[in-house]
């Protein structure tokens, strides 16, 4: 027989708040779910390195399961799904449910474009007998992570006559890859006195393409030539057509279980392809239900939003306000009796670096799905806060679904800080919220999730579209 509780313990349980103790309260039988969902999403990150790549795949799987493009002038049923893809690089698709459309859309918010790094509009040039690319990145990288190890090549270039020619090198078993290049420790005194920030500088990202030169004494810039010749043969392209090109590079391994335990997934562009896919199956798992739901995966994000691709532009809010055009409603009062989960990563607490945190206030692996209220900086420009009532209400869901998530806040204040799409839909008048997975390493070229986060973050998102 156990020993009476004291007063103080009662106390205890009853009222103070037990930070939930990592993912191990998942059943074994749950846990293995987690690792077999993450199979498929390992693929999913294999499959689409580019936002045109990831919106591809998606639209071939949505295809799959009877989703049929948008037609803004259509007025939609119960039932119905619809898929709306922007320029090839953002995708919105929704199902739409019984409810009016008066009730408010629940809306889910990704985005599927992650730090890389860009060619220039004119990137070939020949030095010293090397054929070399000049770059600008993209997103919040940290340079000298990118030096180095072997990049792929990805992207679209567009020819004067239109037709749109798909670049993929570095993928495929047999394929080259490329580098970019860092200094010899032998030589790099001068360079180690650099700030970390600047160790590799932007215009040092050049990378190394080729150093056989073309033969003939007649011409100048023979390796140069030489790459020019061999996309000429692939591609049939000339070197002004890199002008209407949209050219980068990324790493070029695929994804990897990490740890003894294969507990986690080592990858490229977790942010935010893992908010991505968990939200995508869940929307699929959901098919149809009570309210209609609208998930959006978007471009831009790493770069801020702007363009018409990114979600600071209106073509998630024109989507809305057709589909209520639809059923006779003002798009207004839909937006505003519309939720939307932001699902978006955070940065996980790292061992190594515990000085960035609030321990308190701090998401970390294996934990489960990380709520965040607020992100932002500086007193918390830039976030859209969510209100006290809409955290309360979706905490309260998750708990009703036994999703495993923690609260949690990027970093600790005035250490620097960031930003989600959050604000964007939040200034439409929908209530918003960021919900999305912690990441270790994030934005570097191998950034890891906990397998069991990203399950719940999947159950989470199910939880949120399948509401009656
Ligand atoms: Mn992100
Ligand atoms: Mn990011």
């Amino acid at each position: 027989m156990s020993k009476d509780k004291t007063q103080g313990e009662i106390l205890q349980e009853k009222l103070a708040h037990k930070p939930k103790s990592s993912g191990i309260k998942m059943s074994e039988q749950e846990i293995a779910k987690a690792f077999d969902f993450c199979e498929g999403y390992k693929k999913f990150l294999d499959a689409g390195k580019t936002e045109r790549e990831c919106a591809q795949w998606a639209v071939d799987l949505l295809e799959k399961n009877s989703y049929t493009p948008f037609d803004p002038d259509k007025a939609y049923k119960p039932g119905d799904k619809i898929y709306l893809l922007n320029r090839g690089k953002a995708l919105i698709f929704a199902a739409i449910g019984n409810r009016p459309l008066s009730d408010g859309v629940k809306i889910i918010a990704s985005h599927i474009d992650s730090p890389r790094i860009d060619l220039k509009q004119s990137p070939l040039y020949e030095e010293a007998q090397l054929a070399m690319l000049k770059t600008h990145y993209y997103g919040g990288i940290r340079k000298y992570q990118w030096v180095a190890m072997p990049l792929a090549l990805h992207g679209v270039i567009v020819k004067k006559d239109g037709q749109v020619v798909n670049v993929q090198i570095g993928e495929s078993a047999g394929d080259p890859v490329f580098c970019i290049n860092d200094l010899l420790p032998h030589l790099a005194q001068e360079q180690n006195k650099r700030t970390l920030a600047e160790g590799i500088k932007g215009e040092e990202l050049n990378v190394l393409v080729g150093s056989l030169p073309f033969k003939d004494d007649k011409v100048s810039e023979k390796v140069k030539l030489n790459v020019l010749r061999l996309l000429s043969e692939k591609y049939d392209i000339v070197e002004e057509d890199f002008l209407s090109a949209e050219l980068c590079l990324v790493p070029a391994w695929g994804a990897r279980d990490i740890g003894l335990d294969c507990s986690m997934v080592g990858a490229y562009g977790h942010d935010d392809r893992v908010c991505a896919y968990t939200s995508l199956m869940a929307c699929l798992e959901a098919s149809a239900p009570a309210y209609t739901w609208v998930n959006v995966l978007a471009d831009k994000e790493e770069a801020g939003s702007d363009g018409n691709t990114g979600l600071a532009s209106r073509f998630l809010e024109n989507f809305i306000w057709a589909l209520a055009a639809g059923q006779k409603l003002d798009g207004h009062r839909v937006i505003e009796n519309s939720e939307c989960l932001s699902a978006d990563v955070s940065g996980a607490f790292d061992p190594t670096f515990p000085e960035v945190n609030d321990k308190r206030n701090t998401c970390y692996l294996g934990y489960g799905a990380v709520m965040s209220k607020y992100t932002g900086s500086r007193g918390k420009a830039g976030t859209s806060d969510a209100s006290a009532e809409f955290v309360g209400k979706i905490r309260a869901l998750f708990d009703k679904h036994d999703v495993d998530w923690q609260a949690g806040e990027l970093g600790k204040v005035d250490a620097g800080g960031g930003g989600t799409v959050a604000k964007f839909i939040a200034n439409l008048g929908a209530d918003v919220l960021d919900v999305g997975v912690p990441v270790l390493s994030m934005h570097s070229p191998l950034e890891i999730v906990g397998k069991t986060d990203v399950y719940s973050a999947y159950k989470g998102y199910l939880a949120f579209v399948g509401q009656d």
